[in-house]
């Protein structure tokens, strides 16, 4: 799972809010792009959407039942450790201040509706139960994005993907999922905002809509706005599917980055998750 949401990550960060006449050129597949304005994002590197599932995927691997001082000594260490951009700007400059999870909790003002609760809560789909799924995305979506959007859009995309690696068919998961959490998650149309429930909606759009990588990756790019989430989500939940072919150009999985928290990381972290939680 959290090798492709990276892949969608890095490949979606070059398009970021980029024009519409920009994405049309350049969204080929064919390696990863300089984002016209992001300079400090290099092609090839990840952004906001992987620490933070990371940060969870590592929180989980330590308690299944992360306490919010957990979670956030999670997300502040996994930050620290590997400071990046690609951060909405207010949060990056509180991380840039914040000395750890206590700190953390006593100053984040938690109420987004943005999409960084979603972002990072696919691998809160690895847990065992649909309950437990739904309460622990809400209590990670909390800390930072005590809203309903920000809740229900970090719940939608942890469920679908508890629903894909438990087996459930991809044809099912609409009714699945409309029936756990009232909402049309499945009708996305247009650019993308800055809404938790916009990034959801849009990528379990393009999820369900395609049987291959490759088709959803171009769409989740091609509907401009917030689409390194878009991306980062729906490559994320296609990895967590039998039924989606893995026919991503290898070019994107080979320049990933591959830094200390790069590919081989995740891979291992990915590894980890399965182990831990699916056998
Ligand atoms: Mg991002």
């Amino acid at each position: 799972m959290l090798v492709y949401l990276a892949v969608g990550d890095a490949y979606g960060a070059g398009f970021e809010y980029a024009r519409a006449d920009f994405v049309a050129r350049h969204n080929d597949l064919n390696g990863y792009y300089q984002h016209p304005k992001h300079l400090g994002i290099r092609p090839g590197m990840y952004t906001d959407d992987t620490q933070m599932s990371l940060a969870v995927a590592e929180a989980l691997l330590n308690n299944p039942r992360p306490t919010p001082l957990q979670w956030a000594d999670h997300f502040v260490g996994a930050f620290r450790r590997d400071q990046r951009e690609g951060y909405a700007q207010r949060f990056y400059d509180f991380l840039m201040t914040v000395q750890d999870g206590a700190d953390f909790l006593a100053r984040i003002q938690p109420r987004s509706d943005k999409s960084g609760a979603a972002m990072r809560a696919l691998p809160v789909g690895y847990l065992s139960t649909p309950q437990q799924v739904l309460e622990v995305a809400a209590e990670q979506a909390r800390l930072t994005h005590d809203t309903p959007g920000g809740i229900l859009s970090a719940q939608a995309v942890a469920l679908s993907a508890h629903f894909l690696l438990r087996g459930g068919p991809k044809a099912e998961l609409p009714d699945y999922l409309e029936k756990q959490i009232s909402h049309s998650w499945f009708d996305w149309r247009g650019s993308v905002g800055s809404a938790g429930l916009d990034s959801a909606r849009a990528a379990l759009t393009s999820f369900q809509r395609h049987h291959s990588m490759h088709a959803m990756l171009k769409e989740c790019i091609a509907w401009t706005g917030d689409v390194d989430t878009v991306a980062a989500l729906a490559l994320g939940l296609a990895a967590c599917s039998q039924e989606v072919a893995r026919d991503l150009p290898q070019v994107l999985l080979q320049d990933l980055e591959n830094g200390p928290f790069g590919s081989d990381y995740v891979k291992q972290l990915d590894q980890r998750l399965r182990d831990r939680f699916l056998c």
